[in-house]
């Protein structure tokens, strides 16, 4: 029994026609539906013009429409596949409801502040018509005001929450969206919106290297990456930390587009979990942990501009020119640390960065170089393929401290101990600074320490090939514990 005549499928960060809420309830709800993705002006304006995430979901698109139209030819429905706009999402979404004389929109719910302030505008907009905007559950198992605590409030600390997460989990959340029972209901793309999916010169934008690099895009891009990660997850828990290692899934940009399914992934790791696979059971923590960050940013907004803890934004950060001369450095890879300049040629090089060094890299501007966790945020936000607003601010407010269940503000990464203990022989090291790939493995995680044969023989002169540290850990420490005294508890023994 259809609700309506006609409904219109609003792709947003759920790229993907399996296992997708709003596609189901669109395709079931509606005797003729279509779907669309709009290129929003709103955001793209604000990007460099080579940037990978625009070719990951320009990419993806171009797979999700030749989905479609495979669903719909399946049902001996022609001509069905993707509309793609590029346009300011507020206006284009109303106008295109408008034009195709649909009585419903339906879109997954994206709880990120920007996000929510455009789906008001365009739910006010639709509504003035007589159109109604549905909104679903999907990017996260748990959402919002799902999991709360005794006394019916959000949870600030991960344990408890995980604790209360697997408590509360059933089949029913896991189970996937049948959404191939109701696709005979896609509708022939109108000829006014025939084009195929936009080259990144139609958008105004350059390839970046994302076809160098091994990033598979799309829902062919994520299974292939899930079929390979299921193969070793037994062995994640022991490998994830190191990052010269294959040990992570590398899903998060997928999981961020949504080009595979949460509850898809979460199923398999829970089943893993019940039978005892540790492996699993540590990854299945990581998709908690994500979930744990999406509530936050749904129940304390606040985060986005301020400290979780309100107390530390009385920290006072570095901001002069020094402090932008080494933030620049940091950037670019040229602290003399030789595992955060490694680093951040990862990131800058590849747009992904693995989970480890994330942590070490942030631990290092915010307590090595005394600056203000967000500019770090920010950094990021421009450069990971994966960015995600909960992710990236939760990580970052975990490592300066700042947030909900972070890590204690006396507690400062070593980045020679990190770096011994997760690169012990500098594989990682040397693939991303191939100019220190000659030095011993002793002496590769400090150059300074080295001697003159051992850098002469490596061919590396320190202040030329690469860079001294541009900071003394043991100075630095001792200014961070006086920076963030203002946040000491009385009692606290640091
Ligand atoms: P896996 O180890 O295979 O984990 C599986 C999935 O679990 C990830 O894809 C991700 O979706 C989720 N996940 C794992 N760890 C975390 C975590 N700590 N918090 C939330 N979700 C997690 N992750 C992002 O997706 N986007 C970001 O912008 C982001 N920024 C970060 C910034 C900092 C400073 C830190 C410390 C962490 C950040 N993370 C972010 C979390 C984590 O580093 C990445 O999710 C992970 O490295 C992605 O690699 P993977 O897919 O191989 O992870």
């Amino acid at each position: 029994m259809n609700h309506y005549d006609k409904g219109l499928m609003w792709f947003r960060r759920d790229l993907r026609t399996q296992d997708n809420a709003a596609l189901y309830h669109a395709l079931k709800q509606c005797r003729r539906t279509w779907c669309v993705f709009v290129f929003d002006t709103d955001i793209l304006d604000e990007l460099p013009r080579a940037d990978r995430r625009v070719e990951f979901i320009r990419e993806s698109l171009v797979e999700l429409d030749e989905r479609l139209r495979e669903m719909g030819r399946a049902h001996g429905v022609r001509g069905t596949g993707l509309i793609v706009l590029h346009a300011r999402a507020t206006e284009a979404i109303p106008a295109l409801a408008q034009q195709l004389g649909v009585q419903a929109v339906f879109a997954n719910h994206d709880d990120e502040p920007a996000a929510l302030a455009r789906d008001a505008r365009v739910f006010g907009d639709l509504a003035h018509a007589g159109i109604l905007l549905h909104s679903h559950k999907d990017h996260v198992i748990f959402e919002r005001r799902e999991v709360l605590t005794q006394a019916g409030q959000a949870y600030g600390v991960f344990t408890p929450y995980k604790n209360a997460w697997l408590k509360a989990i059933t089949p029913f959340q896991l189970q996937a969206y049948p959404v191939a029972t109701y696709t005979r209901s896609l509708a022939p793309v109108p000829t006014s919106h025939t084009a195929p999916v936009p080259r990144l010169a139609d958008i105004g934008f350059q390839p970046s290297n994302l076809s160098q690099l091994p990033m598979p895009t799309g829902e062919t891009g994520a299974q292939q990456l899930f079929e390979d990660f299921v193969e070793r997850i037994d062995r994640y828990d022991e490998a994830r930390n190191f990052p010269a290692v294959k040990g992570p899934s590398y899903l998060s940009a997928h999981l961020r587009f949504g080009t595979i399914s949460v509850r898809y992934l979460a199923s398999v790791a829970y089943q893993m979990h019940l039978q005892g696979m540790a492996g699993a059971s540590t990854w299945l923590s990581e998709l908690i942990w994500r979930d744990f960050y999406h509530q936050i940013l749904a129940n304390f907004p606040h985060v986005v501009d301020k400290a979780f803890r309100s107390e530390y934004d009385a920290i006072k950060f570095e901001r002069d020119k020094h402090a932008k001369e080494q933030f620049a450095a940091w950037c670019e890879g040229r602290t003399g640390y030789p595992l955060v300049d490694a680093a951040m040629a990862q990131i800058n090089q590849t747009g992904y960065m693995h989970n480890r060094l994330r942590m070490v890299v942030a631990s290092f501007l915010v307590k090595d170089l005394g600056i203000h966790w967000q500019w770090g945020e920010r950094y990021f936000a421009e450069h990971l393929i994966d960015f995600d607003l909960a992710a990236n601010n939760g990580g970052w407010q975990w490592a300066s401290s700042s947030g909900c269940d972070a890590q204690p503000w006396f507690r400062i990464f070593n980045p020679v101990t990190q770096s011994e203990k997760f690169d012990p022989q500098g594989k990682f090291i040397r693939r991303y600074l191939p100019q220190l790939a000659g030095l011993p493995d002793a002496v590769i995680h400090a150059p300074w320490k080295a001697n003159e044969i051992e850098l002469a023989a490596a061919g590396v002169e320190l202040g030329n090939q690469y860079p001294l540290p541009i900071v003394d850990h043991a100075l630095a420490r001792e200014r961070t514990l006086l920076r963030y005294a203002v946040v000491k508890k009385p009692g606290e023994l640091k």
